[in-house]
């Protein structure tokens, strides 16, 4: 499994919108995007998208302040796209928790750069202290290719099954509480009830399990949460 690194678009403006998507799809990333900031932070939550491109100017908030709602769970990166070009608005967003700025208009190979820039960084940041691979019985992760195999066979799974997946194995030998994980995975503007979560462990233990009913890697701890077994 090589997921495609996913976009987010917060943009109200449908032609730049449908611009900058047909852009980034070309390039072969994932995007989704949004017209309004509400709806934005809640796809970024439900998503968990490598990086999100943000308009300043939304008619339901100010992008700003999706910025620094945005930072008070999620870490993902945050490319700035406005029209307003003044220093103090820049440092603004980036004081705010904004990783980069660009002005309207702007070109798509500088688009691009600033892009594959952004999510190199991030990719550093959890680069230095990418822990070795984990290794259980006949499952593999290597989180520096972001490949599961199970036999050496290739795993393909979706990005928030990865994301459980490595939040699970890099933590394994310990429960991890239902609430904890929907807030490391999904972050706090999603519904409080777990549903979204077993589906998803279902999913995972769909591929990884040889039988899901009696598991040997992802253990369900009743009332509390999941446990992975420990990394051999
Ligand atoms: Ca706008």
């Amino acid at each position: 499994m090589n997921p495609k690194h996913s976009i987010l678009l917060i943009e109200d403006e449908e032609n730049i919108r449908s611009f900058i998507s047909t852009t980034i799809k070309n390039q072969g990333y994932k995007i989704t995007t949004a017209s309004t900031g509400l709806d934005g932070l809640h796809l970024c939550a439900s998503l968990c998208p490598d990086l999100i491109l943000l308009d300043l100017g939304l008619p339901d908030m100010d992008g700003m302040d999706v910025i620094s709602k945005l930072r008070e769970w999620s870490p993902t990166p945050v490319i700035v796209i406005s029209a307003r070009n003044h220093e103090q608005e820049k440092a603004k967003a980036l004081d705010l928790g904004a990783d980069d700025y660009i002005t309207k208009p702007f070109s798509t190979i500088e688009l691009l750069a600033r892009i594959r820039t952004s999510l190199r960084h991030a990719g550093n940041l959890t680069g230095a202290q990418t822990p070795a691979p984990y290794h259980h019985k006949d499952l593999t992760i290597d989180y520096d290719k972001h490949l599961v195999t199970l036999s050496k066979e290739m795993v393909h799974l979706t990005q928030i099954e990865y994301k459980l997946l490595t939040l699970l194995s890099q933590n394994s030998g310990k429960v991890l509480t239902y609430s904890y994980i929907m807030e490391k995975i999904w972050g706090p503007y999603v519904d409080n009830n777990n549903q979204i979560l077993r589906v998803n462990m279902a999913n995972i233990r769909r591929k990884i399990e040889k039988n899901p009913a009696t598991p040997e890697h992802v253990f369900t701890e009743i009332g509390i949460g999941y446990r992975m077994a420990e990394c051999e």
